[in-house]
């Protein structure tokens, strides 16, 4: 039995920040256990095609007004921090047939876009009572309230355009919950370059010598004086307080008997307060796909693209003939059906960012949202995902004023110098939802959701010893890396004080 003050399990950004936080506050008997052989979690710089190198995690500094981890980041030394970009600028958005639908002032689809969101905010607040639905009924609920005040071209596009949230939450509009819809942004996005830097940053904050990797924690017993946790090769730690961070995609299995890995099982199980909070709560996948070119032979003026699903021919007929909101919904819902297991790429909007404008690497990196994410994240090679976006990278280009067709070059055989086509160096994918410790991206809702509930019963905690830090246990900034960040910084502070801020207690261990 090995003794430890603190245990935390995870070395993501929150079980990172809880022991740089507790070593700077005097702890000096504390270890880390992570079952992966790399720090960072759910942050991850991937190397790619000429020494580039890709966030595979979080991209972004999100809320950058209230953002701690960014706000401590532009208060150290430029060459200590991260570089950063602020990336918000006007989005290109295109659809299949029709090409740019942005700024049209005809259709003002952006402006149609707020007032979309603001109805669906109204329809909440006016009354607490009314049932939450997925965002797609609620996109077709203002068609179809709203419909003598729209053109047939806004009836047409307004829907595939609204599901640029799918890109926010990494869940489609049919999955959504509309009352957990809105994100109340809190200043503007910075697009990080790269993540890498910070988690080194926090890691570094932490004796090396207390980080244990490739070290799986299996069970959690509180029942005796000390917790004690033991990992899955038998090792035991007795310590005053563990902390859990691993994704709630991971404690979820806690509550089912399968053994899997990454799973933990809690003695006593975890309290019924968490279990119910459980039933109100999901976890979407977001994902991304980077296309990396030789050359940038496109416009760098704009660094966001928005490619449109496919609208329905018939909708603007079908919205203003509709006798009831219903069975418009049904048979919208009907024609809104995914086909994307026979490879058609027009069924979903992805989202676009165009490396070039801002850092000078010929990459484009896509976003794009469950279920596709599953489905392309399980092809097996860079052939089939080219074969599935093909079609829409050639029209991301031309949105971008590139009109040559794209040659693919993954051998690097191709003596491509001098040619003005965009050469396809190589693709990288996200692999996230096969990932066994991370089982998609982060927390998302559903309709009839709470994610309160969750992050209640788990900072009001399973025994005051068993703490919870992670980016799903926390409201501000949920989902995110500063939210991660901050529930880390909170546990440390919660234990710092109940073992009296590390006195004589620490050396008596
Ligand atoms: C594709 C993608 C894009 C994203 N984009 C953004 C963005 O732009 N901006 C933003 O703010 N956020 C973004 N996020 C979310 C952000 O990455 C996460 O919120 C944050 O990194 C979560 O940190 P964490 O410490 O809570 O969890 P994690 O980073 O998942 O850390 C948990 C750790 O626990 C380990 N673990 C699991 N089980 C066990 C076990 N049994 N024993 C020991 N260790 C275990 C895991 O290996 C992992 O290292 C994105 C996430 C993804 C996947």
């Amino acid at each position: 039995m090995i003794e430890k003050q603190v245990v935390v399990i995870g070395a993501g950004i929150s079980g990172l920040k809880t022991a740089s936080e507790l070593y700077a506050k005097g702890c000096k008997s504390c270890v880390v256990l992570e079952a992966r052989d790399r720090i960072g979690g759910r942050l991850y710089t991937a190397p790619g095609y000429n020494n580039n190198k890709y966030d595979l995690g979080a991209s972004w500094h999100h809320d950058t007004l209230v953002n701690g981890l960014f706000l401590e980041e532009v208060g150290l030394p430029k060459e200590e921090r991260a570089a950063f970009v602020f990336d918000d600028d006007a989005m290109i958005v295109f659809d299949k047939e029709r090409g740019r639908v942005d700024q049209d002032p005809e259709m003002a689809l952006e402006v149609l876009m707020e007032e979309l969101l603001k109805f669906n905010q109204l329809q909440y607040f006016e009354d607490l009572d009314v049932k939450d639905v997925n965002y797609f009924e609620t996109i077709v609920k203002y068609l179809y309230e709203r419909r003598d005040l729209l053109t047939d071209e806004q009836i047409q596009y307004l829907p595939q355009v609204a599901r640029f949230m799918e890109s926010w939450h990494g869940i489609d509009w049919k999955t959504q919950s509309s009352k957990c819809l809105e994100i109340a942004h809190q200043g503007r996005n910075a697009f990080v370059l790269n993540y890498d830097t910070i988690v080194k940053r926090v890691g570094s904050a932490i004796p090396q010598e207390w980080i244990k990797m490739e070290t799986e924690v299996s069970e959690i017993d509180s029942e005796g004086k000390k917790v004690v946790v033991t990992t899955k090769t038998g090792e035991k730690y007795a310590c005053d307080y563990v902390v859990v961070t691993i994704p709630q995609s991971i404690l979820a299995h806690s509550l089912k008997p399968e053994p899997r890995k990454g799973r933990i099982e809690f003695n006593p199980p975890l309290a019924s307060g968490i279990q119910d909070a459980f039933k109100k709560t999901h976890y979407g996948s977001l994902g991304k796909v980077v296309f990396e070119f030789k050359d940038c032979c496109w416009s760098r003026k704009r660094s966001r693209v928005l490619s449109l699903g496919s609208s329905t021919p018939d909708i603007t007929a079908k919205v203003r003939d509709a006798d009831d909101l219903a069975s418009l919904v049904e048979k919208l819902n009907l024609d809104t059906q995914y086909n994307f297991k026979n490879g058609e790429s027009w069924d979903f909007p992805l989202f676009f960012v165009n490396l070039a404008k801002h850092t000078d690497i010929p990459s484009l990196i896509l976003l794009m949202a469950d279920p596709l994410t599953a489905y392309i994240e399980s092809l097996p090679d860079k052939e089939k995902l080219y074969e599935y976006f093909e079609p829409i990278l050639t029209k991301v280009l031309q949105a971008l004023d590139c009109t040559e067709p794209i040659v693919k070059d993954f051998d690097d055989k191709s003596t491509s110098d001098g040619i003005s086509s965009p050469v396809l160096k190589n693709i990288m994918t996200t692999k996230w939802t096969l990932d066994e410790y991370a089982l998609g991206a982060y927390s998302a809702c559903e309709p009839g959701d709470d994610p309160m509930d969750l992050i209640l019963s788990l900072t009001n905690n399973q025994t005051s010893k068993i703490r919870f830090a992670g980016e799903h246990t926390i409201m501000d900034g949920a989902g995110c890396v500063y939210g991660a960040w901050g529930s880390g910084k909170r546990e440390a502070a919660f234990i710092a004080d109940k073992l009296g801020n590390f006195g004589s207690h620490s050396k008596t261990l």
